[in-house]
């Protein structure tokens, strides 16, 4: 018995391999998560408890990755526990609108065949990626916004699609952030926060990205960032890369971000490394914020031009980071 068990992981471990070899993979899966670019936190408290909640989503992400499932899983899953903390600026934790209301937006894609769903504006959803996903699955559609989004989710009468109150969002830390915005005093690091995003390949070769926001602070009611604009904030294509945005979600509308990255890697053969860093350091067209990718290999990319980026990454060779200060 104990043999055939031996046989059995044997051949499994020479499939996989020979997977991830046809595929021109150097690592069987990666996972790469940000937490949103700013300035850098410098609070010890904020980095530990920030700190923690990454290491939690990360070993989320392994885990699914390692147990074959999809890198779509472990994108939705990774951002699930980021939207369930306080700490970033998603779900829970996304700030609020000049209106002092929440406006989430969340974006999904699928590598293997350009697949996505999205949705902006949402304010009653607990998990805004699960319904950009539900969007993606159960619809013909690609973005769902405001009202619409909302009444999408309460009809699917699904347990992944909680639906709460209003003053699920309202967290004191953002009702005082707004307030102090308004009255324009500086912000300390301690309030700055971040949106979410997450890319994964899975041992497929499929790759997935997806990032989920409350936007900017102080924002228009009804004002969209990148971060449901497909292209813009998010994009995934097995045959370049996946890449999540974070930053002046304007910026990254205007340039097509997220697309021009693959664009560059597909038609300019240029390296996924080198496009990121094109982009962000455009001086004719300057962006503001941070970019995350991994490309068809299973490289990395972490990128910013803030001062500092919340980000964790993880792949089957042995990688395992974490860093929030800068
Ligand atoms: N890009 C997001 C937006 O503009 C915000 C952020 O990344 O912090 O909505």
């Amino acid at each position: 018995m104990k043999q055939l068990e031996l046989v059995m992981a044997l051949s499994l471990m020479v499939f996989f391999g020979a997977l991830a070899m046809a595929n021109g993979k150097q690592t069987e899966y990666a996972i790469v998560i940000h937490g949103g670019a700013g300035s850098a936190t410098t609070d010890p408290v904020v980095i530990a408890a920030r700190q923690a909640v990454l290491e939690k989503a990360l070993g989320m992400g392994i885990a699914t990755l390692e147990a074959g499932d999809t890198s779509l899983d472990a994108v939705e899953k990774v951002i699930r526990i980021l939207e369930d903390s306080p700490l970033f600026n998603a779900g829970r934790g996304g700030v609020l609108t000049a209106k002092g209301t929440n406006e989430l937006d969340a974006t999904i894609m699928n590598g293997k065949t350009r697949a996505c769903g999205a949705v902006g504006g949402v304010t009653k959803v607990k998990n805004p990626i699960s319904l950009a996903r539900k969007v993606m699955i159960e619809t013909r559609h690609v973005l769902l916004v405001a009202e619409g989004a909302d009444v999408f989710a309460t009809d699917l009468d699904d347990p992944m699609i909680e639906i709460v109150e209003p003053e699920y969002f309202r967290t004191e830390k953002q009702v005082e952030r707004l307030r102090r915005i308004r009255e324009k005093e500086q912000l300390s690091d301690r309030e700055k926060m971040g949106t979410v995003g997450c890319v994964a390949l899975d041992k497929y070769g499929n790759i997935a990205a997806g990032t989920s926001t409350g936007g900017l602070v102080n924002k228009k009611h009804g004002r969209l960032g990148d971060s449901p604009i497909i292209g813009a904030g998010t994009y995934a294509d097995n045959t370049t890369c996946g890449i999540s945005c974070t930053g002046v979600g304007e910026d990254f509308i205007r340039n097509a971000i997220a697309y021009d990255i693959h664009a560059r890697m597909r038609y300019g053969k240029q390296k996924m490394e080198s496009a990121v860093k094109d982009v962000l350091n455009n001086e004719k067209h300057p962006i503001v914020g941070g970019i995350i990718g991994i490309d068809h290999r299973g490289f990395i990319t972490m990128q910013f031009n803030t001062g500092g980026m919340a980000r964790a990454a993880a792949d089957s060779k042995g990688l395992h980071l974490i860093e929030v200060g800068k």
